[in-house]
């Protein structure tokens, strides 16, 4: 059984790995992505912002303030920010401004879950800790 989020062959326990994708997927995707996710659709996740990594890992960071300062987002995408285009009228999504040209990976991960693609680490960030 390969995990449908990693797409590697499932050694020991499967886990569901529903919201994430149909299907399931392996003890490292479920503990790195599938509980991070859950725990921050359930929060309402106005007070942190979730940063998907193209190695399909999530991690949810809070500000050091009470809002997040321009570097504090620079080292999340690890080069400059940019605003990608969304209709979102709660969060604002961030990208690296040069991913392409620092040849970032494609996050495959932030695709399949919320249709974003791009290059790099992929941040969501509630909109009122950024305005
Ligand atoms: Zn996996």
């Amino acid at each position: 059984m390969r995990c449908a989020i990693c797409n590697e062959d499932i050694k020991g326990v499967e886990h569901n790995a529903f919201p994430v994708v149909s299907g399931v997927c392996c003890e490292r995707c479920n503990n790195q992505v599938v509980i991070p996710f859950q725990l921050y659709q359930l929060g309402k996740n106005t007070s942190e912002a979730l940063v998907i990594n193209p190695d399909y890992s999530i991690k949810i960071v809070r500000p050091q303030g009470e809002k997040f300062q321009l570097k504090e987002l620079q080292e999340e995408v690890q080069g400059y920010i940019e605003y990608y285009p969304t209709n979102n009228t709660r969060y604002k999504i961030i990208v690296n401004e040069e991913g392409l040209l620092m040849r970032l990976p494609m996050n495959k991960l932030s695709s399949n879950i919320f249709g974003i693609h791009a290059v790099g680490n992929v941040v969501i960030v509630p909109k009122k800790l950024i305005e």
